[in-house]
């Protein structure tokens, strides 16, 4: 066995190594669950960065387990990897260059196309078969312009009809999928309806509509939608109170620790002197880990069911926690974030440490943090 089989072994108990981001793959069952209860569409598994972080395969095998039915990833490489890992799942990717088009068609990936550029390039490579063509509804990102859609939904039809490729899928991708009120929403729906209306003119017939992402699933009522697509949604981030389950824990172990003097400081600059004598313990993860540095001022940990503030300055491999009196041994587990029940602190609460999105803060946690899955049965 090698080491990397070695590290990746889930531990009988505790933490293998030092530290480690538990995953557990019955909140994303759950969650794909929720999305499947309160919408009527087919759930689009967005397990691109690697799936914010947990692991695109083991996530994507969850999620499909759940129901899902589609997969979509940003890039190329991330296609490939899902592809070379056995699922397959109709799957979509984004982001790609010519050069990669042949092993994408080789692999069966849908791609977007957003010009008729991209179209002649996708075209020229016969194993792609599977387009979507991307209308901007206001995003302003990737996607056709509105008045560049006829000419592309003709060359598309054109190229349909010569065998050379599919017009599977319509999309685009919401600007606003998060406000309540869904007027910017309704909006991008509407110009997405017209263009969908414009591409049957055209001669195709597209099956899979799409457009919301996880909070625009449950924001904007969409009929005439096929897919969502979820990303957030997945890993637990609510960001319109459905009641998702955090999936990661972040865990860790007190490395070192020892009793330290009033007026002391700790760690560089010392930032942070004593009041008072109190406990430190040495954290072993840093900022090259995804602990942002800013979060300090107001970052806290749970070690021994005690939230424990951090001290000083997160350095790259280590933080310092102030455990005051509490009693605590070398090898004692210290929950970085996890979803709240055991008065932990959550992703949301660093990303509003940090001022970011936990997005950031799941995609930040580094490789030398090993995964571990786990499916509590509740
Ligand atoms: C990331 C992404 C999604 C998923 O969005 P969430 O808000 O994370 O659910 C959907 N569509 C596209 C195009 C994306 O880039």
């Amino acid at each position: 066995m090698n080491l990397v089989q070695a590290r990746q072994r889930p531990a009988p108990t505790g933490i293998a190594g030092l530290s480690e981001a538990v995953v557990d793959l019955s909140a994303v069952k759950d969650n794909v669950r929720t999305f499947r209860r309160l919408t009527p569409h087919d759930v689009m598994a967005v397990v691109k960065a690697d799936a914010f972080g947990h692991g695109a395969v083991p996530v994507a095998r969850a999620a499909l387990d759940a129901g899902a039915t589609w997969l979509g990833v940003a890039r190329a490489d991330e296609a490939l990897q899902l592809r070379a890992a056995g699922l397959t799942a109709p799957l979509l990717t984004w982001l790609y260059d010519a050069a990669e088009l042949m092993l994408l068609g080789d692999m069966d990936v849908d791609v977007s196309v957003s010009t008729v550029a991209e179209l002649q390039r996708v075209a020229s490579v016969p194993a792609v078969k599977n387009v979507h063509l991307k209308l901007d509804t206001g995003l302003h990102r990737a996607g056709s312009t509105p008045d560049q859609w006829i000419e592309l939904t003709r060359a598309a039809a054109h190229h349909e009809a010569l065998g050379a490729l599919v017009v599977r899928g319509i999309w685009s991708h919401l600007s606003h999928g998060d406000a309540p009120d869904a007027v910017q929403s309704r909006k991008q729906l509407q110009l997405l309806r017209t263009g969908v209306v414009l591409a049957r003119r055209a001669g195709l017939n597209p099956s899979t509509i799409h457009l919301a992402n996880s909070a625009g699933a449950i924001t904007l009522d969409a009929p005439d939608c096929d897919v969502i697509r979820i990303g957030a949604g997945l890993y637990g981030i609510d960001e319109t109170g459905i009641g998702l389950r955090p999936a990661m824990r972040l865990m860790s172990k007190a490395f070192q620790i020892r009793r330290i003097g009033a007026g002391e400081g700790v760690s560089y600059g010392h930032d942070f002197t004593a009041e008072r004598d109190t406990t430190v313990l040495l954290v072993p993860l840093g900022y090259a880990d995804g602990i942002p540095r800013v979060a300090v001022e107001q970052a806290s940990v749970l070690c021994r069911g005690v939230r424990m503030p951090v001290v000083g300055r997160i350095a790259m491999d280590q933080f310092v926690v102030d455990a005051g009196d509490v009693p605590v041994d070398p090898g004692e587990p210290v929950t970085i974030f996890g979803d709240g029940s055991h008065g932990e602190p959550t992703a949301k609460d660093w990303a509003d440490w940090a001022g970011t999105i936990p997005h950031e803060i799941y995609c930040g946690i580094g490789t030398r943090v090993p995964r571990r899955y786990e499916e509590a049965t509740r």
